[in-house]
């Protein structure tokens, strides 16, 4: 657990994107129960998503260690990016990842039908890894985080860890006492969509993390001139982010300080991998 200040108001951080530098920190965690499965267990891999996922890329390197097939289905990638593929695309092609595309007015229904398209031995995992496989490593992470407050003699305070999908935020709250707060922003859609996701992994609605959106829907990975300002404060002051998931969380809970029961952990997904082609959407934009 690092400590952590910016702009004068402490912090502490977990730094999870240290665990296994190939592996997005979260997606470390969401892979355990199938990472831990003996190879000959499976043989394929299919899951889909975006060309930038961080969790395509950990599923690649997962595939790869464990000499596992992974076919993953994506919309059709643009001419330029599949001439000179970059970033955690070209990473994970290079692992061995077959991509299907799918032309984007098909690929809802398309991804519908993977999972009884592929038999058995293969496993599918959801976009995301929005799954309940995901609960038994976030489960280790909530444990870790309990060992550390009860060393530290911590008993009330605040974690938060923006969401994609809300599975680690949702798992997290589901495995810590009532007495520490989980808070989370919705980085991909708004509130009532990141909702409806957790409302697919939890029925309850008061077993679900606490919400803050002062900021409101903005387009996934869509470059922000305020996103790439704290994303450098927060690297001078010593932690290197990534760049479309941290940013909003970290303007988040600088704005909601005074209000969150302290002291406030963040937990550290990683995803720096996807800092590469982020940077160039911002160099294109021209606000680098
Ligand atoms: C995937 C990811 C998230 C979102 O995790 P969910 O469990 O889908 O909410 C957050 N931060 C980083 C860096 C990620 O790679």
């Amino acid at each position: 657990m690092d400590d952590f200040e910016i702009e004068g108001k402490h912090f502490y951080v977990k730094r999870d994107e240290l665990i296994d530098p190939r592996y997005s920190g979260n997606k470390l965690r969401k892979l355990y129960s199938i990472l831990k499965a003996p190879s000959g267990r499976f043989d394929t891999i299919v899951s889909y998503g975006g060309t930038q996922s961080n969790a395509m890329l950990s599923i690649a390197y997962m595939c790869k260690s464990k000499g596992w097939n992974f076919h993953y289905y994506c919309k059709t990638i643009p001419r330029w990016l599949k001439e000179k593929p970059m970033g955690n695309l070209k990473m994970a092609l290079d692992l061995g990842m077959v991509a299907h595309e799918v032309s984007p007015s098909m690929f809802y229904d398309r991804v519908q039908t993977l999972e009884s398209e592929y038999g058995n031995g293969s496993v599918f995992i959801p976009q995301g890894g929005a799954d309940p496989v995901a609960e038994e490593g976030v489960g280790i992470l909530a444990d870790e985080i309990l060992f550390w407050s009860a060393k530290a003699g911590l008993k009330s305070f605040t974690v938060a860890t923006p969401s994609g999908t809300g599975t680690t935020a949702l798992y997290l709250r589901r495995h810590l006492p009532s007495g520490i707060d989980v808070v989370t922003t919705p980085v991909v859609g708004d509130e009532s969509a990141l909702k409806t996701q957790l409302g697919k992994l939890e029925a309850d609605e008061s077993r679900f993390p606490i919400i803050l959106d002062s900021m409101g829907k903005w387009p996934f990975a869509k470059p922000k001139k305020e996103y790439l300002d704290i994303w450098r404060r927060l690297k001078d002051s010593g932690i290197l982010f990534d760049l479309v998931y941290a940013p909003k969380m970290w303007l988040e809970l600088i704005e909601a300080y005074e209000l969150l029961k302290g002291p406030i952990l963040y937990v550290h997904s990683g995803g720096v991998s996807g800092n590469e082609t982020q940077l160039e959407k911002y160099r294109y934009k021209g606000y680098l």
